[in-house]
């Protein structure tokens, strides 16, 4: 029985960050009604790189036409012809940086199948607001809390609004109000995001102040792997500007547990790769960064993506460690998977319709989500001299690092997953339908 008209069909999306505005898009092909709010007062401004593998462009591809094309005007690969299909060359924190290790041209891993394609996040966003019609954002919108009524979800922001749609998807980050509200209930230690006992100071540098300092260096994407440390580089913005990140692993307790990052002085940031035999190189990179520790925090169990009516995308299903450069492309994935799936139930909704659809999403994305963000974890640890069997071993790090360790995440058939959705929806359909007979 339909226990809302197809035209009350309405989805509201809690936060415009790149899988909010990947799912937007994705609605708005398959005209959907829906919302878009968002805490901040704009679309974020936030000066970082980002990077996409083959699979993000894919899914790209099939949410939208023109959001490739677009996406590829504006990023950059490595500066040489030959390292095109370079995911990232390894050396080593180390003075010398490893450049006189037996290994030393032999230490990228990549696919001859990949083209390294990194963008300024900035430019990005502008890429992906392009395609959604502004009346349907609304900012200053802050979701303190959610209840579910009948065939509603009902949603509370701070400013006293009180909003009702069909379904409710949270896009809203690592610290998510919305997988409180789905997790809470059922896995609770599962709501909070967990320390990695690791974070990391960043910054986008002009290209000529990097080449001042690394040379030649920056021309291929790059990680520098140190004891309990790595420092990442690759070029942005067309190859005018530089993106680093250098992490930290230690066994203290994050100290600031309402915020993920934390101001300390200039002097205490150096200090963090100082007296660890680090190339003068990388100290001097560091030194440009602004002296905040951002924590690097992951949602390692999600026991589902969705309740009733209310479900995870993005980094509040399935944060995870940087080190695969693969969180957003996991967002873009979801926002393909769940577009497909709303515009089935978009069409007739009804209650069952919409439990089928969310079901398989949850079904489709989560356990390759989930592997994407176990194996940025295992990366993270053989970068940083900590997986128990390569320790320190360069040879053996490399060794897991190459060869076909990403084919799986990189070139998946998501047409596959789309229609796998499909009948995963279907499936259920059938059988509520025959059970209810
Ligand atoms: C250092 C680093 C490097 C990375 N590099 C890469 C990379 O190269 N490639 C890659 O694919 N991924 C990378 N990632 C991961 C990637 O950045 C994230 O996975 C992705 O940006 C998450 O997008 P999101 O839209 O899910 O969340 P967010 O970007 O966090 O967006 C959430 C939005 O929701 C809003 N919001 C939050 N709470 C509320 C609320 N209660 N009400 C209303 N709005 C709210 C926020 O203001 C924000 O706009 C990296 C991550 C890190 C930390």
């Amino acid at each position: 029985m339909s226990d809302s008209k197809q035209e009350d069909f309405s989805v509201a999306v809690v936060g415009a960050g790149i899988a909010g505005l990947a799912l937007a898009i994705g609605l708005h092909k398959h005209n959907i009604p829906f919302t878009l709010y968002e805490e901040a007062p704009q679309y974020s401004t936030v000066g970082a790189g980002i990077g996409f593998g083959p699979n993000g462009l894919l899914a790209m591809d099939l949410i939208g036409e023109g959001f490739r094309p677009k996406y590829e005007s504006i990023c950059v690969g490595n500066k040489s012809a030959r390292d095109q299909d370079v995911f990232f060359e390894g050396l080593l924190c180390e003075e010398g940086l490893g450049l006189d290790k037996d290994w030393y041209g032999r230490s990228s891993w990549g696919s001859p199948n990949y083209t390294r394609k990194s963008a300024h996040r900035k430019e990005l966003l502008d890429i992906l607001t392009s395609f959604i019609p502004i009346e349907n954002v609304k900012f200053s919108k802050r979701l303190s809390n959610l209840e579910q009524h009948g065939d509603k979800a009902v949603l509370h922001f701070s400013d006293g609004e009180v909003v009702k749609a069909s379904v409710v998807v949270g896009a809203d980050g690592i610290q998510s109000v919305v997988r409180d509200h789905v997790l809470r209930p059922l896995s609770p230690d599962q709501v909070e995001p967990v320390y990695a006992q690791s974070y990391a100071y960043r910054a986008v540098i002009p290209m000529e102040a990097a080449n001042e300092i690394l040379g030649d260096l920056t021309d291929t994407a790059k990680i520098y792997v140190g004891q309990d440390r790595n420092v990442v580089t690759y070029r942005i913005t067309g190859g005018k500007e530089f993106n680093f990140l250098h992490c930290v692993y230690t066994d203290a307790a994050w100290p600031t547990p309402d915020s993920m990052t934390q101001e300390v002085t200039h002097e205490e940031m150096m200090a963090d790769f100082e007296g660890h035999g680090i190339d003068e190189r990388l100290l001097r990179l560091l030194g440009k960064a602004k002296p905040i520790r951002w924590g690097l925090f992951h949602h390692l169990r999600s026991s589902t993506y969705f309740r009733g009516r209310a479900v995870l995308m993005g980094d509040s299903a399935h944060a995870s460690l940087p080190y695969q450069a693969a969180g957003a492309g996991q967002g873009v994935e979801d926002a393909l998977i769940l577009s497909t799936v709303l515009g089935h139930v978009s069409k007739v909704s009804s209650k069952e319709n919409l439990t089928a659809a969310l079901e398989a999403y949850d079904a489709v994305r989560r356990p390759r989500a989930q592997r994407q963000l176990e194996q940025s974890l295992e990366a993270g640890e053989l970068l940083s001299s900590q997986d128990p069997k390569a320790g320190s071993d360069m040879e053996q790090v490399l060794q897991r690092m190459q060869g076909d360790r990403f084919d799986w995440l990189w070139f998946h058939d998501l047409r596959q997953d789309v229609q796998l959705a499909r009948e995963e929806m279907e499936q259920r359909l059938s059988t509520s339908v025959n059970g209810s007979e």
